[in-house]
């Protein structure tokens, strides 16, 4: 688990360095050079004295035996015994076998071994006549002798190769080592953190920055389990969340890009992006997962903090737009009923008008005026008059289409739009509105003390003739004044016949 940086032999000098380098190469020379010796390859070389002291000897002995002088070669082979050159023997051989001269020491039993004597043939008057055989010392030359022993040969070849192998294991062992410890920095190099489990779910390995996020020590993570600590769904109070690692262990397959919130026992949150993948090795089947965990606590911090900012500005619109809305309402509504004043509702019906007279429609307006208001506000105040007003606006409203327009036209007179309708259906939509009045009123009445509360009514119709806007409202003014003139609680249409006459004809109701 821990960081191991170590590379090379720290500390150590570099001659010393180089020495151990150039130690496993001296050290293969080595064994060549005595596999060589051992195969026979490298003879001793003879010195140039020792060529010339055969050389002169031979010649010497063949001239002395052409002359037959027999005793003058004695007497040569001995000089140059005692002369002290490498000569250490010498024996002197006819072609029969018979020994004719021997001097010093020489070895019979190994005539032929390089260390034992030099044969060379003896040719007189053109026929061999026999060989004389020289025997040098060992420092002649010789001395590597004793390494040609195959024990000798055998035991510095191990040996040496013992040192070489010994020189070269640690640094293939540390080779291998080194493609390990690059395993193990890229782990502990990755900016993300990662985990690696083995199949039974346990922590085999973590690397800084998961141990960092968790607020432990890497060393605190060995063989636990992931699980062992506080994760959460993001986004989701309770519950345990699926871990991914679990599914990738059971599924032995990727598991990419869950999102966790893992609380570190210091009560740290961090949001983890976390991929998952399994690890199979050749021969060994599945090795465990290694699972990696992206931090996005900033990020989501961050979205967070635009998300509040978002809705703060959000919540600002909202406040602005209904500031608006009461500002617009302010403008264009009556603050006692709701409906639209007089300023708004002439603006709509200037549109209305030139819409309608565009396409050919029907456009109908009713003007309405609560009977004998002024007795209300006399006899129960003010406010009990503004109650009667506000609830007899609720039951007309109550009664037009959704694309008809009420207006408070004045104190307790309304003025009502209704685009693409015909006179004689605004008439009947007019007498439902009397209706509901004299109807519904009635308890309201009751409570104000009045016995019955009644509206007015006078429809026209642009077919009807109008000119423009103040035309076709003083028709409806016209028609309501029919219908007040002609004993209230009515509904009277502009243009008929008799204007005189209400329409359609009703009942007034008592209660
Ligand atoms: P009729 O229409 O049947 O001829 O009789 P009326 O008593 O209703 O007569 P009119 O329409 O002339 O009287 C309107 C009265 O409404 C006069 C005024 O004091 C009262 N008024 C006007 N605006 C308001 C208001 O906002 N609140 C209250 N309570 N009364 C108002
Ligand atoms: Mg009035
Ligand atoms: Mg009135």
């Amino acid at each position: 688990m821990e960081n191991r940086q170590g590379q090379g032999a720290p500390g150590m000098p570099r001659w010393a360095s180089i020495l151990r380098s150039l130690l496993p190469l001296g050290a293969m020379a080595a064994v060549l050079v005595l596999a060589g010796g051992f195969l026979g390859l490298a003879r001793p070389l003879a010195t140039p004295g020792h060529a010339t002291l055969v050389g002169l000897l031979v010649r010497e002995a063949q001239d002395l035996l052409g002359h037959g002088d027999m005793r003058a070669l004695g007497d040569a082979l001995h000089q140059a015994l005692a002369e002290g050159s490498d000569l250490k023997g010498y024996y002197l051989q006819r072609t029969d076998g018979t020994l004719v001269s021997v001097g010093g020491e020489i070895d019979f039993e190994r005539p032929n071994s390089p260390a034992g004597a030099e044969r060379h043939p003896l040719v007189v008057g053109g026929l061999p006549w026999g060989e004389l055989c020289l025997s040098f010392k060992e420092s002649a030359g010789l001395s590597l002798v004793p390494w040609r022993s195959l024990p000798f040969l055998l035991a510095a070849f191990v040996g040496v190769l013992f040192i070489a192998l010994a020189a070269l294991i640690p640094r293939v062992r540390r080779a291998l080592a080194a493609s390990g410890l690059r395993v193990e920095s890229i782990f502990q190099g990755l900016a993300e953190g990662a985990v690696l489990l083995s199949p039974d779910g346990k922590i085999v390995n973590a690397n800084g920055p998961f141990a960092r996020a968790l607020g432990l020590p890497l060393q605190d993570l060995a063989d636990r389990r992931l699980a062992e600590f506080q994760w959460k769904a993001l986004g989701r109070a309770a519950g345990k969340p699926d871990l991914p690692w679990d599914l990738a262990l059971s599924t032995q397959a990727v598991q990419a890009d869950s999102t966790l919130v893992l609380t570190s026992p210091q009560g740290d949150h961090h949001v983890f992006a976390v991929n998952v993948a399994p690890l199979f090795e050749a021969g060994q089947g599945f090795m465990g997962v290694l699972a990696t965990f992206s931090d996005q606590t900033a990020a989501f911090q961050k979205t967070a903090t635009l998300r509040q900012a978002l809705a703060t500005l959000q919540q600002q619109r909202r406040e602005i737009d209904q500031q608006n809305e009461e500002l617009k309402s302010l403008a264009t509504r009556d603050s006692l009923t709701g409906c639209l004043n007089r300023r708004a509702f002439l603006a709509i019906f200037e549109a209305e008008l030139l819409a309608a007279r565009k396409r050919g429609y029907h456009l109908s307006c009713i003007m309405s005026d609560i009977d004998a208001f002024k007795s209300i506000n006399d006899t129960y105040g003010h406010s009990a008059g503004d109650q009667v007003i506000v609830h007899v606006a609720r039951l007309i409203q109550a009664t037009v289409r959704e694309n008809d327009h009420l207006c408070r036209y004045g104190g307790e007179e309304f003025c009502i739009l209704l685009p693409g309708m015909a006179g004689p259906e605004a008439a009947q939509i007019a007498e439902r509105m009397r209706a509901a009045i004299e109807l519904r009123a009635a308890v309201l009445a009751k409570v104000a003390g009045r016995e019955i509360i009644t509206a007015s009514f006078g429809v026209t119709d642009l077919a009807l003739a109008a000119n423009s806007l103040s035309e076709l409202i003083d028709q409806a003014d016209a028609a309501l004044y029919v219908s007040k003139e002609s004993g209230r609680n009515r509904v009277s249409v502009f243009g008929r016949e008799r204007l005189d006459q209400p329409f359609p004809q009703h009942p007034v109701h008592q209660l």
